[in-house]
C-alpha cells in the first residue's frame, strides 16, 4: 500500500460500487483489496448453522423432557380399536335385497309347505293324511299335495321340452300305512341300524307330507350323475323343490344322499336356499342335527 492512497475503509466495508464520493485511484503495483474469501463467509455460515442445530437440539431436548413430564393422553378405546387408517367398507354397486321372512310359515305345523320333518322331528299327529290330488304324469298315477303336484307336472314338462325324454314319478305320497309296510321291509332286508339311514319310520317321513316325490329311481345313487339328475339338481329350485338329502349332509338331515327324492317347500324358499347356497332345511332354519333318532 502506498501513503498517498487516501484513507478508505477497511476493505470489508468497501461498497461493491464505491460512490463517486470516494475516488479509489490505483498505482502501479498496487493491486485491488481482495474480495472477501469466501472461507470467511463458510465460516459465518458454518456458525449459523452450529447455532442452528444447537437451537434445535435445545428445543428437542425440551421437547423430549416435555414428553416425559407432561406425557400425552391415549387416544380414546375407540380409536384404538378402529385404528387410525380404517374406514367401514362401502361396496357402491350393492342393492340390498329384501330380507327374507323365515317366519312367514311354520316349520312346525304338518299342514304347512315348510314342515320340517326328520329324526327328530316326527309329523304331528304322527298319522297325519294331507289334503291330496292325483299326480296325473306319464305312466304313473299316485297322490300329492295339489300345489306339489301342479309344481311337478311344470318341472316334468320343462325337462322334456329342455332336455327331452320323460321324468318319472316312483314314489310320491305315502299315507302312515304305506311306511309301516315300507319301513318294515327295509328292515327285514337290511336290519334296524341300515334301514334307518335310507328309510323314514312311519310318522317320520317326508313323503307322508304330500310334499315329497322320488324320481326315476328310489335306490340309484348313479341318478345324481345322469343328466336328468343333474338337471333336477340345478334346476328343480325353480319349480319349488330341493334335494332334500344331498350329498355329504348325513349327519344333519339322518339320510345319505338320495339324488332322487324332491321335496317342494314352494318357490320363495327355495330361490332363497338357492340364493344362499344353503341345502339342507335344517341349517337354514338353525335346527339342531338330526343324525339318528333320539
Ligand atoms: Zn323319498
Amino acid at each position: 500500500m502506498s501513503d498517498r492512497l487516501p484513507p478508505i475503509p477497511e476493505y470489508q466495508f468497501l461498497p461493491e460500487h464505491p460512490s463517486p464520493g470516494i475516488q479509489v485511484e490505483l498505482l502501479p503495483g498496487d493491486e485491488l483489496p481482495p474480495r472477501p474469501r469466501p472461507r470467511r463467509r463458510l465460516s459465518r455460515l458454518a456458525i449459523g448453522l452450529i447455532a442452528g442445530i444447537g437451537g434445535a437440539a435445545v428445543i428437542a431436548a425440551g421437547v423430549v423432557a416435555g414428553l416425559i413430564l407432561f406425557p400425552p393422553a391415549p387416544p380414546p378405546e375407540e380409536q384404538l380399536a378402529l385404528g387410525p387408517f380404517e374406514v367401514p367398507e362401502t361396496n357402491p354397486s350393492f342393492q340390498p335385497r329384501e330380507l327374507f321372512d323365515r317366519q312367514a310359515h311354520s316349520i312346525d305345523d304338518a299342514k304347512s309347505v315348510w314342515v320340517v320333518v326328520n329324526k327328530h322331528r316326527p309329523l304331528d299327529p304322527k298319522e297325519y293324511v294331507p289334503e291330496l290330488t292325483a299326480v296325473s304324469l306319464p305312466g304313473y298315477q299316485g297322490q300329492m299335495r295339489p300345489e306339489a303336484a301342479e309344481a311337478l307336472r311344470e318341472m316334468f314338462a320343462a325337462f322334456s321340452s329342455e332336455v327331452g325324454g320323460q321324468l318319472s314319478v316312483v314314489s310320491p305320497y305315502r299315507s302312515y300305512l304305506d311306511q309301516v309296510g315300507v319301513y318294515n321291509g327295509w328292515v327285514s332286508r337290511l336290519g334296524q341300524a341300515q334301514a334307518d339311514r335310507q328309510s323314514a319310520r312311519p310318522g317320520f317321513s317326508e313323503h307322508q307330507t304330500g310334499l315329497s316325490v322320488d324320481i326315476n329311481t328310489a335306490t340309484d345313487q348313479g341318478f345324481g350323475d345322469t343328466a336328468a339328475g343333474r338337471w333336477l339338481a340345478r334346476y328343480s329350485w325353480r319349480y319349488g323343490f330341493i334335494v332334500r338329502y344331498p350329498e355329504g349332509k348325513e349327519s344333519v338331515t339322518g339320510y345319505f344322499y338320495e339324488p332322487w327324492h324332491f321335496r317342494y317347500v314352494g318357490v320363495d324358499l327355495a330361490t332363497e336356499m338357492h340364493d344362499q347356497g344353503i341345502t339342507t332345511l335344517e341349517e337354514f332354519f338353525d335346527l339342531e342335527d338330526a343324525p339318528t333318532y333320539p
